[in-house]
């Protein structure tokens, strides 16, 4: 991977580097909202940002997202090169690799933000509820996918929470305390200020994204408003 050393911005239409959590989440949520009014930007995608980027990345967020096919995470944020740092597999589960990828954004490349991107009807979340209904493990790879979701399922039971979007939440929720829980270097850097972590539900048919969590509690990351929906979030699971 390209290394990030700071260097002088050689922006095109893109702003300056953004180092303040607050700062990048705003800058996500602004992306969101022109996404889902239809008004997309698509900015950073040119011939002459690509060139700008070439020799170095300074992503503002890093986001560990569901590996749906429908989350795509610079289309729904409406960015473009260099802005995002993704990881993604299904039920964004989180594994060694996940966490190593994590810190190389927080640590090397100083992003100061990650976000736990989970989305409404998870067929990954689905599966793992219907393993825990019938008792049968799915086969192959996919039952390390269901049992990493499985936890979240106890806890979402314990909570009497039993619809699938309210699991979901619960799972983002999980997910966000699992990168904390098993980083410690993750945590020191929400700890120092330097980054934050903020679990967010994307609905698929709106295409808007809500926050569920964020860490530190309070932080004012969570101060922008979650983004308008339409009409037909008022339904909202
Ligand atoms: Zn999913």
């Amino acid at each position: 991977m390209p290394g990030g050393q700071p260097g002088p911005q050689r922006a095109t239409d893109q702003a300056p580097a953004l180092t303040e959590p607050s700062r990048a989440y705003a800058e996500l949520a602004d992306g969101n909202r022109r996404f889902v009014s239809g008004a997309p930007r698509h900015p950073n995608q040119g011939a002459e940002h690509r060139a700008a980027v070439a020799d170095g990345q300074h992503p503002f967020a890093v986001i560990v997202g569901c590996s749906d096919s429908r989350l795509a995470a610079e289309i729904i944020f409406d960015r473009g090169l260099g802005d995002l740092f993704v990881v993604r597999t299904a039920g964004h589960i989180v594994g060694p690799e996940v966490l190593g990828s994590v810190e190389y954004a927080v640590t090397v490349l100083g992003t100061p933000l990650v976000v736990v991107l989970g989305h409404d009807s998870c067929g990954a979340v689905q599966a793992a509820r219907e393993a825990a209904a019938t008792g049968t493990a799915p086969v192959g790879h996919l039952r390390a996918v269901v049992d990493a979701v499985l936890p979240s399922l106890r806890r979402a039971t314990t909570e009497g929470v039993d619809d699938i979007d309210g699991i979901v939440d619960i799972h983002i929720a999980q997910t966000v305390e699992t990168l904390l829980g098993q980083s410690p270097v993750l945590a020191e850097a929400v700890e120092q200020g330097r980054c934050a972590v903020v679990g967010m539900s994307y609905r698929l048919a709106i295409g808007g994204v809500r926050p569920v969590t964020a860490v530190p509690v309070g932080a004012a990351t969570l101060d922008v408003p979650s983004v308008p929906d339409g009409p037909a979030a008022t339904a909202a699971a």
